[in-house]
């Protein structure tokens, strides 16, 4: 076999199931350890130092100077006690990645030592030489100046002998350049708007929270095999490889026991995690072999969006020590399921009402129909830029099979809630009269208190109401879910404060409170019927009848992508404060270039494998074919061989067939990227890359695919499906 694959192998049956960091202790008792929360500022914090972090926390108030000092001074001696050597400023540009810079605490002292120095500027802002960070043209190099600055909504945490504090990252001329502030600014939005209209129905509503849960979908490799697979190791994903004989048909993997070396990594990760604070709360195995999933306790959206990005640093630090290596890629493998981060989204309020909770009274049931109506005519004003938001080329490969959400949004209610909707659409909202009044009280009345356990589910719907929350299931498994949050708080908010500001004109015209809002409730209802849809999202008809509707889907990534610019998102962004045009510009040149960049990888990884791994191998067993040829003939004569083994002058046609395919192929994809880069503007070059040097990766992968079905298994140079992904 050949020794690269060999190699592999045998290093990767030498790995054994491990456990690294064990914790005797239950889980209560070193929870959180490694966050300076609000149980440690208290401790190391003055009470002012205290009060301010809490005021920033909650209402935004700016800390001054001579209190960030002392924060920083409590800050510093909790790190030192746990060990903690360096800090940095751990911020989200716009990669999906996070980036952090380290610096050391020690300072020089005067008599030539060294003494541990944290000031309060040191918290507060960093100036990090950020020129190489994407920014889509907010800064010139030589203006390269941006500044990351604390976001004290979200506890600094220790990871390694690193302290790092949660900051949002802004160009010098204060646009945003990463992911986390536009996300602030729309919770900050859909909190105004959310509180406003909640405090029609609770006087004591005086802050709406937005609670997200993320589910996390992964997969495990074993690093040796990783390792021998260019592949996955630039590309996170393998842009060839037969499927195996047997992959999720059996459906055997899902909710199945989990192989113990597997079972070791995630006790160790979880053990890490619960000592920063995160309540990881479900672990099982996914649809696909080797595929996973957790998914923590739900929590603030900031701190919740923050600590996923910690978990996807965590597990493959922790994996490495396991050899492991974790594919957070949207679609790692072809033919089997892909990976997506299911996002669980609702509003509480400060007094701890889940206001897309349906309640036991009609009173908190108009409440919870007010949120419910108004998300769901946020979804379909802006349902192409959201469906755009998790446009990207990783999960171009994954939406739209029978495997994840199609690309086209539509939102499911569950049928007790579309007849709920469905009544008040055909009831008379004006009409007075004894016996009206007693249908409305009955429709509201209707509204069961609807366990979360009790909803329907519809597994194909990419936006589903499940019992008191929204479940958007079409982000992908590698991004930073901000970057569809912050749209999809917007729209929320730009709909509820609608919302409010219609009823409010109702009432001014004479109706009552209820009335009014039971009008909006029903206008809302019927503007946005259309993006309304309980039947099977992955069907044919869905496609043909979303066209029919006006529905707009996705069908191509940069396509997708001109969504930002449309003048409904510019007005979006703008009326929520969340991006300025320029902002929203700048994000648009990013996506084209990422887009084009991934891909142009991918090109270039796909030509070295075919030309140098496929073909030679091919070449290598096509000669052995045709020594055997050529020994059979000098045997038995030209004459008898030709009567005997027609069949293997036709696998020596064939292979050399494939090969021609594929240095063509090579050869067309290099002269498109050639063709391609000659374009400057990287929305064109993306459009350019997409049409033209897409399809070929595509048309390598079948042919290498039907090669590694013809090679002899002991010449395969790269480890295949099968061994990638079935091991225990
Ligand atoms: P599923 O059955 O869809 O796979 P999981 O149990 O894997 O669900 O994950 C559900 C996620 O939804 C968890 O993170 C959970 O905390 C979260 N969740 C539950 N209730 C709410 C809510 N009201 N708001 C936001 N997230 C919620
Ligand atoms: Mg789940």
């Amino acid at each position: 076999m050949s020794s690269f694959r060999k190699r592999a192998l045998d290093e990767f049956s030498s790995h054994r199931a491990e456990r690294f960091y064990v914790e005797k202790q239950p889980v209560s008792q070193y929870f959180g350890q490694n966050v300076f929360d609000i149980e440690k500022m208290r401790r190391y914090l003055s009470s002012e130092a205290f009060e301010a972090v809490q005021l920033a926390v909650i209402d935004g108030v700016k800390i001054d100077r001579s209190i960030a000092n002392q924060i920083a001074s409590g800050m510093k001696a909790w790190a030192l006690e746990r060990g903690a050597t360096h800090y940095t400023h751990w911020f989200h540009p716009l990669t999906d990645a996070t980036a952090e810079k380290h610096e050391a605490f020690v300072d020089p002292s005067k008599n030539g030592g060294v003494f541990e120095n944290f000031r309060g500027e040191a918290l507060v802002q960093q100036e990090p030489d950020a020129s190489s960070f994407p920014n889509g043209g907010l800064r010139n190099t030589f203006e390269a100046r941006g500044y990351s600055a604390w976001d004290p909504s979200s506890p600094a945490f220790i990871i390694d002998d690193t302290l790092c504090i949660p900051s949002v990252f802004v160009a010098y001329t204060g646009e945003s350049l990463d992911m986390k502030t536009p996300h602030l600014k729309s919770l900050q939005q859909l909190d105004k708007a959310a509180t406003e209209l909640a405090k029609m129905f609770d006087s004591k509503a005086a802050r709406v929270n937005v609670m997200l849960g993320i589910e996390q979908e992964y997969f495990l490799v074993d690093e040796a095999l990783y390792r021998a697979r260019p592949d996955l190791m630039l590309c996170n994903r393998t842009l060839i490889g037969h499927t195996a004989a047997k992959d999720q048909q059996l459906e055997d993997h899902y909710f199945g026991a989990i192989p113990s070396r597997v079972m070791c990594f995630m006790k160790d990760f979880e053990t890490e995690a619960f000592k920063l604070g995160v309540v990881l709360k479900t672990r099982h195995n996914e649809v696909a072999p080797n595929q996973f999933e957790f998914a923590p306790y739900h929590a603030e959206a900031n701190l919740s969006v923050d600590h996923n990005l910690m978990m996807m640093i965590l597990m493959r630090k922790i994996a490495k020590r396991h050899k492991l290596k974790v594919i957070f890629h949207e679609k790692p493998f072809a033919g089997i399921n892909g990976s997506g981060k299911h996002c669980n989204w609702s509003m509480v309020t400060n007094t701890g009402v889940n206001l897309l909770s349906p309640g036991k009274t009609p009173r908190n049931n108009i409440q919870f129909l007010s949120f419910f109506v108004s998300v769901i005519r946020a979804v379909y004003e802006h349902h192409h830029l959201l469906m755009s938001s998790v446009a990207s080329l990783n999960n171009s490969y994954r939406l739209g099979g029978s495997e994840a959400p199609p690309a086209i949004m539509s939102v499911f209610c569950g049928t007790t809630l579309t007849e709920v909707l469905d009544s008040i659409e055909n009831m008379a909202i004006t009409d007075d009269s004894e016996e009206n009044r007693a249908i409305k009280l009955d429709i509201v009345n209707k509204i069961p208190e609807i366990l979360p356990d009790n909803t329907d589910r519809n597994r194909t719907s990419p936006f589903a109401f499940t019992g008191n929350r929204f479940e958007f299931r079409a982000v992908g498994s590698s991004v930073n879910v901000a970057s569809s949050m912050f749209i999809l708080n917007a729209a929320v908010a730009q709909q509820i404060m609608r919302f409010k500001t219609l009823a409010d004109k109702e009432m001014s015209e004479g109706l009552s409170k209820d009335e009014a809002i039971l009008k909006v409730i029903r206008l809302f209802i019927i503007e946005s019927k259309n993006i309304r849809f309980e039947g099977n999202g992955y069907s044919e008809e869905w496609h043909r009848e979303a066209a029919r509707r006006g529905l707009k889907g996705i069908t191509d990534i940069p396509g997708a992508f001109a969504a930002f610019l449309d003048k409904k998102t510019l007005t979006l962004m703008e009326e929520t404060h969340v991006l300025s045009e320029r902002e929203v510009e700048a994000r648009y040149e990013v996506l084209n270039e990422i887009f084009v960049k991934k891909l142009q990888i991918e090109a270039r990884v796909i030509g070295d494998l075919t030309i140098n791994h496929i073909i030679p191998t091919a070449i290598k067993f096509q000669n052995s074919l045709i020594e055997n040829v050529l020994g059979l003939k000098e045997l038995f004569g030209e004459d008898e061989y030709k009567s005997m083994s027609e069949k293997q002058l036709l696998s020596i046609k064939k292979i050399s067939g494939y090969i021609q395919m594929l240095r063509d192929d090579v050869y067309g994809i290099i002269n498109a990227r050639k063709e391609a880069n000659k374009i400057a503007s990287h929305p064109e070059r993306a459009v350019n890359y997409s049409d033209n040097v897409l399809p070929y990766i595509e048309k390598l992968r079948i042919t290498t695919d039907k090669l590694e079905m013809l090679v002899d298994d002991e010449l395969w140079p790269l480890p295949k499906y099968r061994e990638l992904l079935f091991w225990r």
